[in-house]
């Protein structure tokens, strides 16, 4: 059994006030929310303020980024060590990354690393574009995305599978699709780890997951959670997938 992760990956969204507004509202809605981990990822000023409001609960806190090396001259990045004192993951490779700001596979593979060995867990974001889809070259996107980000690297890790042509767009892969690609990844996985970690591995699902829609991804055999962007700067809408999780892992 795979504890489920739900996520929320609010980008570059929330002050520091509105963050304290959203997580004041979203911690009663979720309080026994027990068989779900639930992790929250504020831009890098609101890490600590919601630190601080997450205290006492089991609600977890991620950064959306960091840089590989330990400290020194990179103006402008988080070194593992500074997101470490307030989280206990951090997303890797998300797309707006690889599109926005030149991450590749060898980043993110150097990311992760530099993640396990502060005790940080990655969630390493992997996803084909809609061309790739439409060529039919998912599975070689991913599987390649999954080799070169994941080399030499160990198992204590989660992946999203965020199909890019589905992130903030409303066009949710369907959940067959989803979990067919995720098993895809599970068996690249096996690969690189055996059967015994790989099976561990937990593997979210991100792209337009909402409350109505949740539910749905969850009842799949290796879908085990989702990393949510846009439903999650809502208290009530972030909390329905938290309780779609809940409700699917209690079965
Ligand atoms: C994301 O950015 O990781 C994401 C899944 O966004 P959305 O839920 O808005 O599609």
């Amino acid at each position: 059994m795979r504890t489920p992760i739900v996520a929320g990956n609010w980008k570059m969204n929330k002050t520091i006030s509105e963050a304290r507004e959203l997580v004041s509202e979203f911690v009663p809605l979720v309080k026994d929310m027990n068989a779900v981990e639930i992790v929250l990822c504020p831009p890098s000023p609101a890490l600590l303020p919601v630190a601080a409001l997450l205290e006492g609960t089991d609600i977890e806190l991620g950064a959306q980024n960091m840089h590989w090396e330990s400290g020194g001259a990179y103006t402008g990045e988080l070194a593992p060590v500074m997101v470490k004192e307030f989280a206990n993951f951090v997303i890797l490779g998300h797309s707006e990354r690889r599109a926005y700001f030149g991450e590749t596979d060898e980043t993110v593979n150097k990311k992760v690393k530099a993640a396990q060995n502060e005790g940080l867990m990655p969630i390493i974001c992997v996803g084909e574009s809609l061309e790739e889809n439409q060529a039919g070259k998912t599975e070689d996107i991913v599987s390649g995305q999954i080799k070169a980000g994941l080399k030499d690297v160990g198992a204590n890790l989660v992946i999203a599978y965020e199909p890019i042509w589905a992130i903030g767009t409303g066009l949710a892969a369907t959940s067959e699709m989803a979990n067919d690609t995720i098993k895809i990844i599970r068996s690249n996985l096996k690969e690189l780890f055996g059967q015994e970690d790989a099976e561990k591995i937990r593997i979210l699902y991100g792209g337009s997951v909402k409350g109505s829609n949740a539910a749905e991804y969850f009842s799949q055999s290796d879908i085990d959670g989702a990393l949510v962007g846009g439903a999650s700067l809502k208290a009530d809408a972030f909390a329905e997938i938290v309780v779609a999780a809940q409700n699917e892992a209690v079965k």
